[in-house]
């Protein structure tokens, strides 16, 4: 295996943790201010599980900390698309594949779950982006480039899901939390697969 999961997802948290301050004041604006809590929360127990069991694949754990022990909206929806992901590195003999599959796959969840269009000011506007750069067979630079234009971009749309979407206009100029907190993942990414 060249991509190191478990440095994705320790370096993940890292910028979790840099990001903190500025993802909770997106969800003061946004929402109820938990966002930055509970990304940082979910990598912070997510590096934790993998210190105690370096041997399993560092994304289904992930998976499996987000889906059950992370909370809001986001956690579970996090959860979805890592859990996609590791199944499909577990099935795809080319790891670009599988991560390309997996995004694709863990996007697909998310919508059937959450029920978000693009352009309805969620992660999903950071997700789109990206899986197309990655099933387009783009580096995953380029993907991560994508994702973070997707979040920027939502600080132009008023919200249709999420908690965001009883404000109005109060969030105009401001990008949605969850769209910025999930493009960190592929910038992450791509620092450990394309040094
Ligand atoms: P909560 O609103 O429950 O506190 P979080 O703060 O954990 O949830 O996460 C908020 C983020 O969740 C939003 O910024 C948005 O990106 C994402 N989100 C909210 N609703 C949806 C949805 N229906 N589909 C996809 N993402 C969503
Ligand atoms: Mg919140
Ligand atoms: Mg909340």
């Amino acid at each position: 295996m060249t991509i190191d999961q478990a440095r994705v997802l320790r370096l993940y948290a890292e910028a979790a943790h840099t990001a903190h301050e500025a993802l909770t004041a997106l969800d003061q604006i946004s929402g109820d201010g938990d966002f930055g809590d509970n990304l940082r929360e979910g990598l912070d127990l997510t590096v934790a599980a993998l210190d105690a069991s370096p041997y399993e694949p560092a994304v289904a754990v992930a998976g499996s900390v987000f889906l059950d022990q992370v909370g809001g909206t986001s956690g579970p929806l996090i959860g979805l698309l890592l859990s996609a992901i590791s199944r499909s590195l577990a099935e795809e003999p080319d790891e670009r594949d599988g991560w390309a599959n997996g995004v694709r796959e863990g996007l697909a969840a998310i919508q059937r779950v959450g029920e978000a269009e693009p352009g309805d000011r969620t992660m999903v506007d950071a997700l789109v982006p990206a899986r197309d750069a990655l099933v387009g067979g783009e580096k995953f630079a380029d993907a991560a480039r994508a994702a973070l234009a997707g979040a920027a971009a939502t600080a132009h749309i008023r919200a249709r899901r999420g908690r965001a979407s009883y404000i109005g206009d109060r969030v105009l100029g401001t990008p949605d939390p969850g769209a910025t907190g999930v493009a960190l993942l592929f910038w992450a990414l791509a620092r450990v697969a394309e040094p």
